[in-house]
């Protein structure tokens, strides 16, 4: 028997179908229409899917071994299956379930894809075998999951888990979501290549610079880690104050959730062990218990395929 998991995204959708070992068996991918129709952006999915379910390539791959149908979607969706907002594909109370059911009449579930990579990593990454985790994805903004007794939470009203929206600075720096000084202003990729290009203004002479060919513009959070591993001082300090803002942020999760663990997923935490040994050091020290045993700090395990099998594993 399969899963089918959808990751859709702003520029693109991944489609997977998962086997009973939370493994990939067939994927395909198409780009985001948002120009369509809602109806159309759906039937180029469901027509992706029907390409997926090949049983001349693969038996396993046909429409009756299908269980369920699971998308991940860059916003909010009810328990029923609709939509309520997704700025980036111009959603806006989206009846996903029905427009999928009335195409392939199989149980079908969408949740946020925070939640979903929150999902997949405690059944098949990281995280598998906790009961309690929550997931931090540091990319160009902040997305977190909540796991609780081995299910998504994401509030009563399906509009939790917003830890990217949690202020950690009053009056701070304005963010996209209306208010100032949100953990995303700080914790986010964007956030450390903006303190980083702040920083080469008054410091031409960090390697960040150099290492960006001179071009302020082309720094990226990969560089700025690369001169920290240089041992470049401006590096240093910008990474320390990003430490100290991301430590704050995950002694409050400590604090407020004390979870079994504490995954990292996004761009920036493909800087490895470099920010989880500083964070270790660092966030414990914000943690209101801190004589006590601490959650652990993981970088996630499942990289882009999580979008996929967490989807698939929504029930
Ligand atoms: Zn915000």
């Amino acid at each position: 028997m399969i899963r089918i998991g959808l990751d859709i995204g702003g520029t693109g959708i991944q489609i997977g179908a998962v086997d009973e070992d939370n493994r990939i068996i067939a994927k395909s991918s198409i780009p985001t229409r948002i120009d369509l129709p809602f109806e159309d952006q759906v039937e180029q999915m469901v027509s992706c899917i029907r390409q997926l379910l090949n049983p001349a390539k693969n038996p396993a791959l046909s429409l009756e071994n299908v269980i369920s149908i699971g998308a991940g979607i860059p916003g909010i969706a009810s328990k029923e299956g609709v939509v309520i907002n997704c700025t980036n594909l111009n959603w806006d109370y989206a009846p996903l379930r029905q427009a999928f059911q009335k195409r392939i009449n199989k149980p079908f579930f969408v949740d946020n894809d925070a939640n979903v990579a929150a999902l997949a990593e405690s059944i098949a990454g990281v995280s598998a075998g906790t009961s309690s985790s929550v997931f931090i994805t540091l990319g160009t903004g902040i997305g977190s999951g909540i796991i609780i007794n081995n299910k998504i939470w994401n509030g009563h009203h399906g509009i939790g888990a917003e830890l990217g929206h949690m202020i950690l600075e009053l009056d701070g720096i304005p963010c996209n979501c209306g208010n100032s000084g949100c953990v995303e202003q700080y914790c986010s990729a964007t956030a450390i290549i903006r303190m980083a290009r702040q920083q080469v203004l008054v410091h031409p002479e960090s390697l960040i610079l150099s290492l960006a060919d001179g071009d302020a513009s082309k720094i990226n959070a990969k560089i700025i880690f690369d001169a920290v591993r240089e041992g470049d001082d401006i590096a240093e300090k910008i990474f320390r104050k990003y430490v100290a803002y991301l430590s704050q942020t995950i002694a409050g999760v400590v604090n407020f959730i004390d979870p079994e663990i504490i995954i990292l997923g996004g761009g920036v935490s493909k800087a490895g062990d470099l920010l989880l040994n500083a964070l270790r050091v660092e966030f414990p020290k914000y943690v209101v218990y801190r004589d006590q045993k601490m959650p652990r700090l993981e970088i996630a395990s499942l990289s882009s395929d999580a979008g996929i099998i967490g989807a698939a594993m929504l029930s």
